[in-house]
Order: structure tokens, then C-alpha cells, then sequence
């Protein structure tokens, strides 16, 4: 399937790893025009050439409204914002989560979107095939066990993306959340050991609990979310808007 990609001008927030790394290296398969910021230099030094890059950290709004102009400008406009960045944040009970803890989640996972969705909205009004991705997690929607800050600021992503969808539909601009599940990767084997090592149990018991509460048992990979996130950007997703898509085998619990 041909996505008209080639040429598209694409911000992706954190492409140095993990899933923000297979999203820049799907969009550059498309012949896509790619920009990333990271806090990994070494990742960030480890793109292909082609990649304008910067190390920018999220949280830190005037850098990354400096980094959202210089890479459209670099770009020569803008057609697509992925807004992937995103951390774990702390696991603990709701007593024991630091303020400085919560707020340091809820900026990197959610107002860094904000930030970056007010900011890239005037180039991407250039655009004839404009949308913006925003990563959310199946967590936004199931809740997280100890993970609240995370949980919350994940579900705020979904209200961000849906009351976005409706303001920027008349601009043609479409505005879409992805929720992944148990991507496989470094993240997924810190959790899991994490939470091993917290409950006494082996990391194998952990995993078959994980995936007992799922219709496909397997991980989902970072290209498999890669895959979803080119087709939305492209000319065939161009009726979809407004929606928060889980990428996760039908997970319905998170334990
Ligand atoms: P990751 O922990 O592997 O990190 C990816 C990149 O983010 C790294 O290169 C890291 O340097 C960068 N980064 C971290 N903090 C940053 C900051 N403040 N500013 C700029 N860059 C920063 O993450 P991942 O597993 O690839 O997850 C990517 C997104 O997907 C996140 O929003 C995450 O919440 C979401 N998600 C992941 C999973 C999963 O299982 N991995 C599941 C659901 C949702």
C-alpha cells in the first residue's frame, strides 16, 4: 500500500529509543522528512543523518517551543506532530506519591502535549494533510495499579486528543491518541522486573499474569506501533479523528 508519505514533514518527540526510534525509522521507510528531540545524545548521535535532531527535554516548555520552530523551519513546514515522550513516573501507593513526583509525570506525559500541540498548530494550518499523534497508554483507559500519576496523565492525553480533534477539525487538522499494551523492549523489562522483585515472584510468573488478562497473547513491538502511527499520518487516514486506538491485543487489565 502506497501511504503518500514521501516528502511529509514529521516531529516525533523522543525518537532516540524504543518506540519513538521506530516511529522516525517508519516514517523515514515513507520517504518522510523526520525531526526528533531526545534527552539521549548518544541515541539522538546514533540517527541517520538525515534526522534533524536536538537533545531537548519535554518538560522544559521554552526549549521545546524552540525546538517545534526550528524543526518545522528545518523542515520547510510541518505535516505531522507525534507527541511520544512520555515516562513510567514512581509505582506507589497514593500516600506516599510525592507532589514533585506527580507533577514531574503530568509534565512530561501530558503538558509537554499541550505544549507542543499550541505551538505546532500554526505551521501545520499550512498543511494540506495535517494530524497530530499523540501516544497515550491502554493504562489512560484501564487504570494502573500503583502507577496513578502515569494513569492520569495518560487518560488526560485521550481528553486532549478528543477536545483537540473537535477545535482543529474545521483546520483540517485530525488529531488521534495511540494506547499501547505491553510493548516489548527495554521499558516492559524494567516494569516487569520491578514488579517481580517488589512481590517476591519470578519475572515468567509476572509476564503469564500480565498476558492472562489479554485476548492476543504476545508483546506488541514498537514497529507494530510504528505501523499504526504512518497510516494515520498518511492521505488513507484521512476520515479518522478524534479517536484514542488501543494497540494491545485486547488487554483488559493491567495488574
Ligand atoms: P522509553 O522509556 O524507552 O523512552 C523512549 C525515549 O524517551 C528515550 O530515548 C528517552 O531518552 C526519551 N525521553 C525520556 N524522557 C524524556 C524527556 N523528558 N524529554 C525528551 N525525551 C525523553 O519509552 P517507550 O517505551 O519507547 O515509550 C514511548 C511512549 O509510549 C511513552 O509515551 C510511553 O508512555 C508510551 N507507552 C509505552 C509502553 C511500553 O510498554 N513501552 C506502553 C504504553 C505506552
Amino acid at each position: 500500500m502506497d501511504l503518500q508519505l514521501n516528502g511529509h514533514r514529521v516531529i516525533v518527540t523522543a525518537g532516540a529509543n524504543g518506540i519513538g526510534r521506530a516511529i522516525v525509522d517508519a516514517f523515514l521507510a515513507e520517504g518522510a522528512r523526520v525531526a526528533t528531540c531526545d534527552i539521549d545524545e548518544t541515541g539522538l548521535d546514533a540517527l541517520p543523518d538525515e534526522v534533524f535532531r536536538r537533545r531537548v527535554d519535554v518538560g522544559d516548555a521554552p526549549a521545546l517551543i524552540g525546538f517545534i520552530d526550528a524543526a518545522a523551519a528545518g523542515l520547510g513546514g510541518l505535516d505531522c506532530l507525534v507527541n511520544n515522550a512520555g515516562i513510567a513516573g514512581v509505582t506507589a501507593k497514593i500516600e506516599d506519591i510525592d507532589l514533585v513526583d506527580w507533577n514531574r509525570c503530568l509534565n512530561i506525559c501530558l503538558t509537554s502535549q499541550f505544549t507542543s500541540c499550541a505551538r505546532a498548530v500554526s505551521h501545520l494550518r499550512q498543511s494540506a494533510n495535517a494530524s497530530i499523534i499523540n501516544m497515550s497508554s491502554v493504562a489512560g483507559r484501564l487504570g494502573f495499579r500503583l502507577r496513578t500519576p502515569y494513569a492520569a496523565a495518560k487518560w488526560g492525553v485521550i481528553g486532549l486528543t478528543k477536545s483537540l480533534a473537535i477545535e482543529l477539525g474545521p483546520d483540517n487538522i485530525r488529531v488521534n491518541a495511540i494506547l499501547p499494551g505491553l510493548v516489548s523492549g527495554e521499558r516492559q523489562r524494567r516494569v516487569l522486573e520491578a514488579k517481580a522483585q517488589s512481590q517476591g515472584r519470578s519475572r515468567a510468573e509476572v509476564e503469564a499474569e500480565a498476558f492472562s488478562f489479554a485476548s492476543i497473547r504476545e508483546y506488541v513491538t514498537p514497529e507494530q506501533i510504528a505501523d499504526q502511527i504512518v497510516f494515520l499520518a498518511s492521505p488513507r487516514g484521512r476520515t479518522i479523528s478524534g479517536q484514542a486506538i488501543s494497540v494491545c491485543g485486547d488487554l483488559k487489565m493491567l495488574a
